[in-house]
């Protein structure tokens, strides 16, 4: 199954459940807008080089849609539709009045200077202008892209269009943008991971926690999770992973992947080696995949000994994983709820403090609404999460009319 109908397979299964009917169902399996571009600009060297770029606008009934911006060399049209329907979905789950976008450049940031990345994203903001805007559409940092993007985006949109910072979400502070957002990723997903855990009479303290992916959103759930008092005992990159059974120095590490190096570099008391597969089949009581889709297939599903997954990655276990993962009693925390974090208000000064409070009690609260779903109909976490999402993108799509 690709990516884009792996997506649409949970919608379906929500739908008929929800008894929607085709008329709805059709106007939510498809996308609004697919703006494919190609973005030529000249390398250090002199060559040319031309890369392709997309921005795909999946669906607006509820708002401005937005979603982030991937660089990565396997990017192709089918992930990006994929991760633009998963926006719209996230953003109703958490309640803010957005719909859903994804795009991104099959690229690879790590073969390019500096220069040649800032020549890349500014002519691709060239190419998407019209397409993009606080009111339109607005780009965040996924896969590969940070605060520096971001500000390259807001300048170049701001060349054109006049002064707009709210174009872009995950810009740095000294340009407009959000206290606390670069963490807010992995915050939520350990807020998410807390309360499930709480449910079941659990703790975090304590937990025994694998984070695939050490970037913006597994480095800060590694983070947030040691400092609830959780035993993070295995952390990888895409060069591979250390473990410790007695816990890792997460402090340690973080430091050590801000000075831009590769886990597989990393020497400490009492670490050992873990390839990114076998990170996944460890012994654990939470797993966290925070790196690329697609991870959990099928086999490695039967293999898993975690207790409770929380996808904090988008689209990391398949639809066979997720078969198996019921039959195996594992719950799966869905990513349209465990990352969905999104802030609502652009332009507002919040101290860091007011951001992670906000953001407490809008994922305590997306959390909440799900669990009752869960609990009242019997359903699994990711149907109930799209019963949810997919209840209020028709009411209001029905609401503003075909
Ligand atoms: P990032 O580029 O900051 O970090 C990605 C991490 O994954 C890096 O540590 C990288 O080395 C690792 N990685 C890359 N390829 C890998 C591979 N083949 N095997 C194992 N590790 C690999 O990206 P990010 O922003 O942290 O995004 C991670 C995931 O979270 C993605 O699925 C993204 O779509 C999702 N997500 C990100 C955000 C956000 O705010 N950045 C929000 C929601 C969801």
């Amino acid at each position: 199954m690709k990516a884009f109908e792996a997506a649409n397979h949970y919608i379906s299964k929500a739908s008929r459940i929800m008894t929607l009917g085709p008329r709805v169902e059709r106007l939510l399996l498809s996308l609004e807008a697919e703006h494919h571009v190609s973005i030529p600009i000249e390398r250090d060297n002199g060559e040319l080089a031309v890369f392709s770029g997309y921005r795909f606008q999946h669906n607006s009934a509820r708002g401005p849609t937005k979603g982030g911006l991937r660089f990565h060399p396997k990017l192709d049209a089918d992930d990006v539709r994929a991760l633009a329907a998963l926006m719209t979905w996230k953003t109703a789950v958490v309640n803010v009045p957005f719909g859903g976008a994804k795009g991104g450049i099959a690229c690879d940031p790590a073969q390019l200077s500096q220069g040649e990345l800032e020549r890349l994203t500014r002519k691709f903001v060239e190419r998407i202008s019209q397409e993009i805007g606080p009111q339109r559409d607005i780009p965040a940092p996924d896969v590969n892209t940070n605060a520096q993007v971001m500000a390259w985006i807001m300048d170049q949109y701001s060349r054109l269009h006049g002064f707009a910072p709210a174009v872009v979400t995950g810009k740095p502070v000294e340009l407009h943008g959000s206290e606390g957002r670069e963490a807010a990723t992995g915050y939520g997903v350990i807020c998410v991971a807390e309360n499930f855990l709480h449910d079941v009479g659990e703790s975090l303290k304590g937990a025994s926690v694998a984070i695939q992916g050490f970037g913006n959103v597994g480095l800060f759930a590694a983070l947030f999770a040691h400092e609830c008092g959780a035993k993070v005992v295995a952390v990888s990159d895409v060069s591979g992973g250390v473990a410790n059974r007695d816990g890792l120095d997460i402090p340690g590490l973080v430091e050590f992947a801000r000075s831009r190096r590769l886990l597989a570099e990393y020497q400490g008391d009492g670490v050992s080696r873990i390839t990114n597969d076998a990170l996944l089949t460890y012994e654990v009581d939470v797993l966290i995949p925070a790196a690329l889709g697609g991870v959990l297939t099928r086999d490695v599903a039967r293999e898993v000994r975690a207790k409770v997954i929380v996808e904090a990655a988008n689209a990391p276990t398949v639809p066979e994983a997720d078969e198996v993962f019921e039959q195996r009693g594992i719950t799966v925390i869905p990513d349209i709820l465990a990352n969905a974090w999104t802030q609502n208000l652009q332009c507002l000064r919040w101290t860091e403090e007011e951001v992670n409070g906000r953001l407490r009690q809008i994922m305590t609260a997306a959390y909440g609404t799900i669990r009752g779903l869960v609990q009242s109909r019997k359903l699994g976490w990711r149907t109930a999460a799209y019963i949810v999402a997919l209840g209020r993108v028709a009411k209001a799509a029905m609401l503003r009319g075909v």
